[in-house]
């Protein structure tokens, strides 16, 4: 029986059109299908939403898309842009970047992160939602009907927090997100690759301040992320932003003394992105640079060549991603059927060049490289809308799938939205020693505990041999079929015994359950958090304490081949008294104490590791020849 999915939301005889939403790292854009032609909608100021908030000092937003971008340079502590960068994320994820950015980012309780713009403190879902809000609104002028329902892209390698965060921005938008789509998978929809023959598409994404190339394979309508690579800070704006060094330095050659003002430098940025554009045009091979607002008479000429010698490092930073996804998908530019061109750096004519080098083929360049992605984002819209027949409808796991382990934590091996069918296997080591059974519990939801997860299934794989704690490996396989039955495998990998159960992952949940899930799983975040910080300082600790406990107790009974000599230069006490220490806060909630301590112990332990490591080194070279080693 096919597994019927009834995403949150997605009640029966809802009405409406779906939108497709391409929220984009630079710019957002909202699409729709019209009478079976996907569309872009546009608002006064073209197709492009800038992906840019600017909010005053008390919490209103003051302007988004066009608007903000302009205000970027002179508001730059009230405007926040590139937050795609900072979805799902926690503070400690981020902390390098943040220099980066010119607004403020705070850490919030449990590692999470919120963005200061006067005395408020946002979240990125909360800012993202600013722009979808936008592209609602423009879409509901246009279309002069409400739009409550979206798709939304996201790139291939978001994991699962990054497009739950996207869904959450999507529903304090007032969307409901009935699908979240890769953008390569967009991309290759847009280009109705999907309806020809199977095949591996490779879709090279180049925008303003993101790189990313995906290899995809097609087989009956299934799109697979075979691989992904790129830079999260690299595209067009690094060339904007060499051309604007260029003329600051030519400026500052006619007037030493000038430092442009922020007003001056958003003035420069544009002129430079203009230049830029101007040059990839088709024809065009010299463009004039005219800054008048600066107070300087600076007027030249650059030309294309110019142009592509500043671009040319840039640009050239592509090929080694490219190379490195095509040797992940273990693919060769041979094997391809397709490449696809997405994001606005790609129209520079010096990108398609090295594209169609790197991938030995004209890539596909009919669309608007910006558009595409929104505009498969509006062909997946219609297909769930029912109006397009001919497309697969790909179906998703609504909750994530996986396993209980230690202290009662939920190990995800499926995350939820990932289409099926598919197959995913992770492996497990046992935690005690000389254990010969595992219990594997199946679980799904979104929360870290599997006490508030829905139980689906368990089983025992026994017969394992007895092994210290650790050598033991359990491969987990979580296989879902096309009709959505869950099959779960566990083997192990030293005696290959084996344990099946089949699972139906989708029975006796209503949508109201999956709702409320959903909505626990964001309102118990910081808890969550922080349970699961304690519990895997815990585990740990007692995982060191055991092993530490094992080899003073060998010491002690003179199992452990290390000579008196190289004994009297450990420093047993120490490594007592740490590990005294480390069980007495192992019995408190204090996790940064236990922490600690754990450091402390690994430290003390570390001579004694050494000897234990060289004595067994030496009992297993003893009687053999350097050819039997
Ligand atoms: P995206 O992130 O896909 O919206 O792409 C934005 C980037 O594309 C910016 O760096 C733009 O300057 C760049 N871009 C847009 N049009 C062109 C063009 N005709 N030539 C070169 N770069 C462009």
């Amino acid at each position: 029986m096919p597994l019927e999915i009834q995403l949150p939301g997605q009640t029966n005889g809802s009405t409406g059109r779906i939108v497709g939403i391409d929220l984009g790292t630079t710019n957002s854009l909202v699409a729709y299908v019209d009478h079976g032609v996907a569309k872009i909608i546009e608002g006064a100021d073209g197709p492009l939403v800038p992906s840019v908030v600017t909010l005053d000092d008390y919490g209103a937003v003051m302007a988004v898309g066009n608007s903000a971008r302009e205000r970027a340079m002179v508001e730059a502590s009230h405007t926040v842009y590139s937050v795609k960068r900072l979805m799902g994320k926690s503070f400690q994820d981020v902390k390098k970047e943040s220099g980066m950015l010119s607004y403020r980012l705070v850490p919030a309780d449990e590692g999470l992160i919120r963005i200061q713009i006067g005395t408020k403190l946002y979240t990125p879902i909360e800012l993202s939602s600013f722009v979808l809000l936008e592209l609602k609104k423009r879409a509901e002028a246009y279309l002069e009907e409400p739009v409550t329902r979206a798709v939304i892209t996201v790139p291939a390698y978001f994991n699962d927090a990054q497009r739950h965060a996207t869904k959450d921005a999507g529903r304090l938008a007032g969307l409901d997100v009935l699908r979240i789509v890769n953008e390569p998978t967009a991309a290759a929809l847009a280009y109705g690759l999907d309806r020809k023959n199977d095949g591996t598409v490779a879709v090279y994404d180049f925008g303003g301040g993101t790189f990313d190339i995906s290899i995809l394979k097609i087989k009956n309508g299934i799109f697979e992320v075979l691989s992904t690579n790129g830079d999260t800070y690299l595209g067009g704006d690094d060339i904007d932003r060499r051309l604007m060094e260029l003329f600051i330095s030519q400026i500052q050659h006619m007037a030493p003394a000038f430092t442009p003002t922020p007003e001056q430098l958003q003035k420069i940025r544009r002129v430079a992105e203009q230049t830029k554009v101007g040059l990839s045009s088709a024809g065009h091979m010299v463009v004039e640079i005219n800054l008048p607002e600066i107070g300087i008479a600076y007027r030249r000429n650059i030309t294309l060549q110019e142009l592509e010698r500043i671009a040319k490092s840039v640009i050239e930073r592509t090929r080694k991603p490219c190379e490195d996804a095509l040797r992940d998908a273990k693919v060769t530019a041979e094997d391809l059927d397709e490449v696809v061109l997405v994001g606005g750096s790609t129209r520079m004519p010096m990108v398609k060049a090295l594209v169609h080098e790197i991938f030995e083929r004209a890539p596909h360049d009919e669309l608007n490289p910006e558009e595409t992605v929104a505009l498969g984002a509006a062909i997946q819209a219609d297909v769930l809308a029912g109006q397009t027949k001919d497309v697969l409808l790909l179906d998703v796991t609504p909750l994530s799938l996986g396993i209980e382990t230690m202290g009662g934590m939920m190990s995800t091996i499926i995350p939820r939205n990932t289409t099926i069918p598919t197959k995913v296997t992770e492996t497990y080591t046992t935690f005690a020693d000389n254990q010969t059974g595992v219990e594997v519990n199946v679980f799904q939801g979104e929360r870290d505990f599997v006490h508030d997860n829905r139980h689906l299934a368990s089983f025992t794989l026994k017969g394992i041999p007895p092994l210290p704690a650790g050598a033991a490996k359990v491969e987990v396989t979580f296989l879902i079929d096309a009709d959505g039955i869950l099959q779960v495998h566990a083997r192990e990998t030293h005696t290959g015994i084996e344990q099946e159960v089949e699972v139906k992952p989708s029975n006796g949940l209503t949508d109201e359950e999956i709702e409320r899930m959903l909505r626990e799983s964001i309102e118990q975040a910081p808890a969550d958090i922080a349970a699961r910080r304690m519990v895997e300082a815990k585990t740990e600790a007692q995982r060191l304490l055991g092993a530490t406990e094992k080899v003073l107790g060998q010491l002690r009974r003179g199992q452990l081949s290390i000579s008196a000599a190289k004994l009297k230069q450990i420093d047993v006490a120490s490594v007592i008294d740490a590990l005294y220490a480390l069980r007495r806060a192992a019995n408190s909630n204090d996790v940064p104490e236990i922490v600690k301590l754990h450091e402390a112990l690994e430290r003390a332990t570390e001579p004694l590791a050494h000897e234990i490591m060289n004595a067994s080194l030496a009992e297993a070279l003893t009687g053999k020849t350097v050819e039997q080693v």
